[in-house]
């Protein structure tokens, strides 16, 4: 089972967009996959085609040891991916999660029992660096960081890649960065081209191959409950985010075949 945390501290970067694209590409290509949603704003549960209005139970109850992962755990009716789910109620988590042990290791003690269940588990982190995102970064093993080339993206990045260090240090040895994903990628932009190209000098081959392009009906899928992927299949971001599953896929077989 491999665990991934999708973060950056920066909202609308397309965080959410990637998790719930690369779950359902990743359920399509034959792996069983989790997407957990840590944000309180749900937009991976309800673009995953979950309510999250009438959830019975949620991550933040698996947060508090409330309830067991399977209790909260449904399935994307239009994904196929299985879907622990969010709503508001995990705003209070931050402050509830203070007075209890370990509370940076709860999500990574949930999925302790499921490493069977699951070829890919995806987190979809809110936008900060919050005590929600350091259970996300505690329980992975890697992190995928989706950004925008624009010209304030790389300050953001070296926050999120300290704070990564400090976790990998202290809490998370397994933790590393696995790449940056460009997103929302214009091509006739001058600026995203030069962007681009400071971060593969940068970042080298820690920056995916794949470029997914600003693609309006990645932004239309969410509001039908249907992954972008799915949504249209053949709409370029569509294609792209397929595209980013394969390059996914054949990085974490690479690293198996070195193990
Ligand atoms: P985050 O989770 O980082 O806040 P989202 O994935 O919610 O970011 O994306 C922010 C907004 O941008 C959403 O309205 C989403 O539909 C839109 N969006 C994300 N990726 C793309 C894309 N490749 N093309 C067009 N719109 C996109
Ligand atoms: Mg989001």
């Amino acid at each position: 089972m491999h665990i991934f945390a999708i973060a950056n501290q920066k909202g609308g970067v397309g965080k959410t967009t990637t998790s719930v694209n690369l779950a359902a590409a990743l359920q399509m290509a034959g792996k069983r996959t989790l997407l957990i949603d840590l944000d309180p704003q749900g937009n991976a549960t309800m673009g995953a085609g979950i309510d999250k209005r009438a959830l019975p139970r949620s991550v933040y109850h698996v947060l508090l040891g409330l309830a067991a992962l399977a209790e909260a755990r449904a399935t994307s009716p239009s994904g196929g991916f299985d879907v622990l789910p969010a709503n508001r109620d995990l705003a209070g988590a931050e402050v509830e999660l203070v007075n209890l042990d370990q509370r940076e290791l709860r999500l990574k003690q949930a999925l302790a029992n499921h490493s069977a269940d699951y070829d890919f588990v995806l987190i979809d982190c809110p936008p900060s660096l919050s005590m929600l995102t350091l259970n996300g970064l505690c329980a992975a093993h890697g992190v995928i960081i989706p950004m925008q080339c624009e010209y304030y993206a790389l300050e953001g990045l070296s926050d999120l890649v300290n704070t990564i260090k400090q976790v990998h240090k202290n809490l998370n040895r397994d933790l590393r960065i696995i790449g940056l994903l460009r997103v929302m990628f214009d091509p006739r932009s001058l600026l995203a081209n030069q962007v681009s190209q400071q971060l593969e000098q940068h970042f080298g081959d820690k920056v995916f191959k794949t470029l997914v392009p600003r693609n309006v009906r990645l932004a239309e899928a969410p509001s039908h409950g249907v992954p972008g992927v799915l949504f249209d299949k053949a709409a370029k971001g569509a294609q792209a985010y397929m595209t980013f599953a394969s390059e996914m896929i054949e990085r974490v077989a690479t690293w198996e075949n070195e193990q």
